[in-house]
């Protein structure tokens, strides 16, 4: 593959496709949690998450949802649209759990009467600050319009992906997407979704990154059990 490098970050490799046209993704064996304060190499861990992301946003495009994913190229990388990513997290919640507990009580797993919208901002240093759509338009990060928008977008993904895994027996408690702006200047849906981007129990067991967080040991069969309910979906 070889193209043009354009950012390394913890857990991903971002290149330019040989034609230009696209970008592709690599999804490293990395793990980190605590703004990158821990952090580990996980067997497999880069396959999984790939293949998951491929699955989920196939899933989602063929529902109408605009995601960056173009194809899957096994073992490890995604070709995708080229994005200019909005440095914030979109987090969609339908269960109280993690930092939302920490900052507003309530007991993890508790129902949230209606889907919660939050946008954090990627920043380690600064550690993922929570902002108001107001700090978004104030700060230049994010027009109201594009926020509203964004809002609207994470709630049906989040909503689609809720029930694909209550099919399958599974509890989506929450979920963080990332944006980007194509070349039309049209908002998509790109980074990552998989078990380290979600919050997805089953009968009251982890299947998510809540189980590296936690010191609870390697999360990695656990995705693999993610993976083969994905693999449901057909490229
Ligand atoms: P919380 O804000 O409760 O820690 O996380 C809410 C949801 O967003 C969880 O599913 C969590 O995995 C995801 N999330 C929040 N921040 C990050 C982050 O920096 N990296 C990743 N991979 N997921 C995050």
């Amino acid at each position: 593959m070889g193209g043009t490098l354009l950012y390394e970050g913890k857990t991903k490799i971002v290149e330019l496709s040989e034609d230009g046209q696209s970008v592709i993704l690599t999804f490293k064996d990395d793990i980190t949690a605590g703004d990158g304060a821990k952090h580990d190499v996980l067997a497999l861990k880069g396959q999984y998450c790939s293949e998951i992301t491929a699955r989920l946003m196939h899933y989602l495009n063929t529902k109408g949802i605009y995601t960056m994913f173009l194809n899957y190229i096994p073992p490890n990388k995604i070709r995708a649209r080229k994005l200019k990513m909005i440095p914030l997290e979109v987090i969609v919640r339908f269960k109280k759990a993690g930092s939302f507990v920490r900052r507003y009580g309530g007991t993890e797993g508790e129902d949230l009467p209606v889907p919660l919208v939050e946008f954090t901002y990627k920043s380690d240093v600064m550690h993922d600050p929570l902002m108001c759509i107001e700090h978004l338009e104030v700060l230049g990060i994010l027009s109201m319009q594009h926020a509203t928008i964004i809002i609207d977008e994470a709630k049906k993904a989040a909503t689609l992906l809720k029930e694909l895994f209550t099919l399958h027996g599974f509890e989506l408690w929450d979920i963080k997407f990332e944006y980007g702006f194509d070349e039309s200047g049209n908002i998509c849906l790109g980074d990552e979704i998989s078990p380290d981007t979600m919050r997805l129990r089953k009968a009251g067991e982890m299947f998510d990154k809540d189980i590296y967080r936690r010191n609870l040991g390697n999360p990695i069969e656990k995705y693999e059990v993610v993976l083969n309910l994905c693999r449901s979906i057909l490229l």
